[in-house]
């Protein structure tokens, strides 16, 4: 492992900055740290505040990240009140974090590490604790005592497995204190301390003990089968998504009852997860368990591994699945019940990572965030196997000391810090003409409020555009943008594709993508009244199939919203193609309703009228089309439109928005078949 640290970075930094330039340096290495994984501290004076010189450990807040760290991630603990504690035998979890609340130095700072005590109790300045892959590789096999002494010799000092807590902070110590020559401590299946006089100290001994561990493991692994011969080849890729695509809303639905919301599923079918899942260990080794506590909580204990003898044939996997899921649901509750110590309640019962061999991975979670959390986990979690086999062969925590760690309530709280849900959260939407206008705000308002987005449209560079804003203002995976003609079957089935293997399924389409030819009947080419049927009849029946199929695989209901328009209920002058095929898509969405309201699928559609903001449709050729029509300079057209309805107000993008918002949630979740228009209020476009 590579050194990441830089004297002319960390020169002139001093005390807390200097901790949170090495904490980065630590985050940034997956190897070391994976998403809020391990944790750092620096001993400093600092006055208090009445400005009093005091001993203070800066140590990680619970929940923080070492990748991102921040001044302000390092509650500062005194630890004149913390160091007493070592002459205690024990002392419980609840004590421990309400005493070291009481040691805070500043009131409101965040809560200090559930191992705070390790970083408090050991002497030296700085201390730096992670559960490297290569650590992890060595201790979590059959007989860690002897890889770890041909690596280490005497260099190290060793600590068994024992959840943290005060009893492992003050091992930890002891070990060290017995060991004075010691470079560090490692915590069978758990990770590594060390320390030194500075952070450069402690990370340099961390790098260089991890670099021992990783070309040990190298060696041993050179010319080994680690996980034993193939048994399933992966499919030809195209055959791969093709199939995934098409089991993973069934299986999201099984994943998803209602009584423990939805969950998002993102397909992963890369070499690492082909070797391991295809292999003839796989099975075996997956059932061994999370390879460090930290993990349970985002992977659960085991992934779910489905194994038939044709991956190919959909309604073979689909069925091997539901079996599989209901087998591991039932395994899981009995290991509740049969670890349950007091009053804890089951967690969901549904694994976090589903593995095909043959096909690839499924890495399931609430958002997209949390599902890259059980992608990362569960890839290191190969990697730290693979590691075991080339040194002996994998082992874990026992099935209680994984229960331990899952339903341990120190770190159950970190699932208290999540921000909260939002009324779209664990939906996934299509939203057709999305690079602008109406679309985009839909996009936009679905994004905010917690949805899954995929924006498609024919104009790419402005989809992807739009999809970037979002996701620069609402994080990564939230959504993205694709180019899609819908009046394509092909490019249809090709983008919902997508949408699927990002996301596990649909639960929202917003059918939005129209164009506006006019001209008067007598005057209107053939091509042009072909171009708007196309666009704005068969588009809509195209995203609308493909979107039911979908949602009815899921079994979780559904909401189609049509974005059509004032005029299929009052014809416009001059404008027969457009209202005729929009005439066409609001019956589409009316049998879309008919059909698959006993799926829970609701269709409805939204008439706006007259948006002109940041609009696609209303091009200057358009605006003077229906200035003539109406008989007004186009340079009035917006106010004649405006005067036109009862509330005498513009229609914007966001007012349609609002209005997609609550056809798409359950706010109308018993609303279906029905026609909201957005337009300010004109009597002879009132719905009837
Ligand atoms: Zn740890």
């Amino acid at each position: 492992m590579q050194s990441r640290w830089s004297d002319a970075e960390a020169q002139g930094l001093t005390g807390l900055d200097l901790l949170v330039y090495q904490s980065r340096l630590i985050g940034a290495e997956p190897a070391l740290v994976l998403w809020g994984g391990g944790n750092t501290s620096l001993k400093v004076a600092e006055e208090d505040f009445r400005g009093r010189e005091v001993k203070v450990l800066r140590v990680k807040g619970s929940g923080s990240d070492l990748r991102t760290a921040k001044a302000s991630d390092f509650p500062g603990v005194r630890l004149e009140d913390v160091l007493p504690l070592f002459e205690r035998q024990d002392m419980a979890d609840e004590e421990m974090v309400d005493y070291l609340a009481h040691c805070l130095l500043g009131p409101g700072s965040l809560r200090p590490s559930i191992e705070t005590l390790l970083h408090a109790f050991l002497p030296q300045a700085s201390v730096a604790h992670t559960h490297a892959d290569a650590i992890l590789s060595l201790t979590n096999t059959r007989n860690p005592q002897e890889g770890l002494q041909r690596v280490y010799g005497n260099d190290v000092a060793v600590v068994a497995y024992r959840r943290p807590g005060f009893l492992l902070s003050k091992e930890v110590a002891q070990a060290a204190l017995r060991h004075p020559s010691a470079r560090g401590v490692v915590l069978l299946n758990h990770g590594l301390v060390t320390w030194g006089s500075t952070p450069k100290a402690s990370y340099d001994a961390h790098i260089q003990l991890v670099t021992q561990a990783e070309e040990y493991v190298q060696k041993r692994a050179a010319g080994r089968v680690v996980f034993g011969p193939t048994r399933h080849a992966p499919l030809p890729p195209e055959e791969r998504r093709q199939v995934a695509a098409a089991v993973a809303p069934g299986l999201r639905g099984l994943l998803s009852p209602p009584a423990s919301g939805r969950l998002l599923l993102q397909f992963d079918d890369c070499a690492e997860v082909h070797a391991f899942a295809g292999s003839k260990r796989a099975r075996e080794l997956s059932e061994l368990g999370a390879a460090t506590p930290d993990h349970l909580l985002s992977t659960k204990r085991t992934p779910l591994l489905v194994d038939v003898a044709d991956p190919s044939n959909i309604g073979d996997l689909l069925r091997a699945l539901e079996e599989g899921v209901h087998q591991y649901a039932e395994a899981y509750a009995g290991w509740f019940r049969s670890h349950r110590r007091g009053q804890e309640e089951m967690r969901d019962a549904f694994p976090r990572v589903v593995l095909v061999p043959g096909l690839g991975m499924w890495a399931a979670g609430r958002d997209a965030r949390a599902i890259q959390v059980v992608s990362d986990i569960y890839h290191h979690t190969i990697a730290i196997m693979a590691g075991a086999q080339a040194v002996d062969e994998y082992a874990t925590l026992t099935l209680e000391d994984a229960y331990d760690a899952e339903y341990w309530p120190l770190e159950l709280y970190k699932l208290t810090l999540l921000p909260p849900e939002k009324e779209l959260s664990r939906r996934v939407a299509l939203v057709t003409g999305a690079a602008r206008g109406i679309g985009r705000a839909i996009a936009r308002r679905f994004v905010q409020e917690g949805a899954h987005v995929v924006l498609a449209d024919i104009n790419e560079e402005g989809v992807r555009a739009a999809a970037e804003e979002m996701t620069a203002e609402h994080g990564a995976g939230r959504c993205f943008g694709l180019p899609l003609d819908v009046t394509s079957p092909q490019a249809v089935a090709a983008a919902f594709q997508q949408a699927v293997l990002a996301f596990g399924g649909l639960d929202i389409l917003v059918s939005n993508a129209g164009v506006a030819p006019a001209g008067t009947l007598d005057q209107l080419e053939l091509g042009q009244w072909k171009q708007s049927l196309a666009v704005n009849a068969t588009g809509h029946f195209l995203v609308g199939r493909e979107a039911v199929r979908i949602m009815r695989r899921q079994g979780l209901g559904g909401s189609l919203v049509f974005v059509a328009t004032k005029n299929a209920t009052t014809p416009g002058r001059g404008f027969g193609a457009y209202s005729a095929a929009k005439a066409a898509e609001v019956q589409l969405a009316r049998v879309l309703a008919v059909e698959n309201g006993s799926y829970g699928i609701r269709s409805n559609v939204i008439n706006p009228d007259a948006v002109f903001q940041e609009s696609g449709l209303w091009s200057q050729q358009l605006k003077e089309e229906r200035a003539q029509a109406h008989g007004v300079p186009a340079s009035e057209l917006e106010e004649f439109y405006r005067k036109r309805n009862l509330l005498q107000v513009y229609i914007t993008p966001r007012d349609v928005a609002e209005v997609a918002l609550f056809l798409a949630s359950d706010r109308s979740a018993k609303t279906t078949g029905s026609m909201l228009p957005v337009d300010g209020g004109l009597p002879e476009a009132f719905p009837r």
